[in-house]
């Protein structure tokens, strides 16, 4: 249950971009997909899954979406900043993720939300590479459960 309001802002790289979302996201992943690994130039992402509702982009945010699909098929799309290219946030038409708006959790302002919701599910485990720990506060889910 959302019974906390407060706002949580974040925004990109060249601060063009920003956004903000009420109440506590619904959930913390990291996934260690493929995708996640070429949409983000690194070996896994941290993202908040914020009810759609909740999250929104500031007015006039040059924000470019493109659509991708998945190495398992499903349809993303990706919301990027156009000026320096940092991605914001994803949405998946599935229905684990339909109605949600999955934020990358790096881009959050106040770092404290990272501290304050910490993974609990870690997504695609079995790409995850060796030299990285498991989360013990996560569920471990092999692909997307
Ligand atoms: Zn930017
Ligand atoms: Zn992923």
């Amino acid at each position: 249950m959302v019974t906390d309001k407060a706002t949580t802002k974040g925004s990109c790289l060249c601060g063009e971009s920003t956004y903000s979302f009420t109440g506590q996201p619904a959930a913390t992943g990291t996934c260690h997909c493929l995708s996640c690994r070429k949409l983000t130039g690194t070996t896994s992402a941290t993202c908040f899954l914020v009810p759609r509702p909740n999250f929104e982009f500031t007015p006039n945010a040059p924000i470019k979406t493109v659509t991708v699909t998945h190495e398992v098929g499903i349809s993303m799309t990706i919301s990027f900043c156009s000026n320096c290219g940092s991605p914001m946030c994803k949405e998946a038409d599935t229905e684990e993720f339909r109605g949600l708006a999955i934020v990358f959790a790096g881009t959050v302002d106040n770092a404290d939300a990272l501290l304050e919701q910490p993974p609990n599910m870690e997504l695609w485990t079995k790409y995850r590479l060796p030299y990285v720990a498991p989360i013990k506060t996560a569920k471990q889910c092999e692909q997307f459960a």
